[in-house]
């Protein structure tokens, strides 16, 4: 039997990256709402079904965390350390599925996709305010989790991303767990010490403005919080500001 292993490559290349079924049928009608060139072709090897499934946040009705609905989080909070944050979309049955999948397979095709709709955020960030970012960075992960997964999915979106827009990436926190806090204040790249379960590393010294990455936005305490440790960290210099950027908000 002979394998035409042309049509073979093509068919394995069009194939959707997310179901698996061919990329082409039906997609054309359905907008990529992506500016720069290398996200959209990412986000075309998508099938139609699976691009039509993508709950865009376009109109974020809260300014502050990007939320697609009235918003009582924002309302809520009395002091903010980050400045404003962009989630790229809804949290629903289907995105749970997605970052799922990405997370417990560490595909790369998944991750592309991913970081090309964090793209989406990160566009829908420059046109709320004066883009002149000077450095991203990622919330990290715990140790062990670190261990179980062996990647940090925030961090791996931060760097597609830093690579297609031209940003500058380097880690700036680092995540304790309590037991580990004592002998952790020995360690040099320590230059915080905080109360809550991040510090910063010496890397988040001089940057006026920081993009910090992470997956999911679900009270925004987390992205506070490590706003608050790299404003500390910077505080002898100038006021950072830190914007949030993340890929789904729950
Ligand atoms: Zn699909
Ligand atoms: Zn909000």
């Amino acid at each position: 039997m002979r394998v035409n292993i042309n049509s073979w490559f093509a068919s394995v290349k069009s194939a959707c990256p997310i179901c698996g079924r061919g990329s082409s049928q039906g997609s054309q009608s359905i907008p990529i709402p992506i500016k720069h060139p290398a996200p959209r072709q990412v986000m075309a090897t998508l099938c139609g079904s699976c691009r039509q499934a993508i709950p865009w946040i376009a109109y974020p009705t809260c300014r502050i965390c990007g939320r697609a609905e009235r918003c009582e989080d924002c309302i809520r909070r009395q002091v903010r350390h980050f400045s404003i944050s962009r989630c790229a979309v809804g949290y629903d049955k289907p995105m749970k599925d997605w970052l799922a999948l990405y997370k417990y397979r560490g595909n790369e095709q998944l991750e592309l996709v991913l970081a090309a709709m964090l793209a989406f955020a990160y566009e829908r960030l420059c046109e709320a305010i004066q883009p002149d970012f000077h450095a991203i960075t990622s919330v990290p992960l715990a140790p062990e989790r670190l261990l179980d997964r062996g990647f940090n999915q925030a961090e791996r979106l931060a760097i597609r991303l830093a690579n297609w827009y031209g940003l500058s990436y380097s880690p700036m926190l680092e995540r304790l767990r309590h037991t580990e806090k004592q002998s952790l204040k020995t360690r040099r790249s320590r230059v915080v010490d905080m109360r809550g379960n991040f510090a910063a590393v010496s890397t988040a010294l001089f940057s006026p403005t920081i993009i910090l990455v992470d997956d999911i936005y679900t009270t925004g305490s987390t992205l506070d919080e490590c706003a608050r440790v790299l404003q500390q960290a910077n505080q002898i210099e100038a006021k950072t500001t830190v914007y949030g950027l993340l890929w789904a908000r729950s």
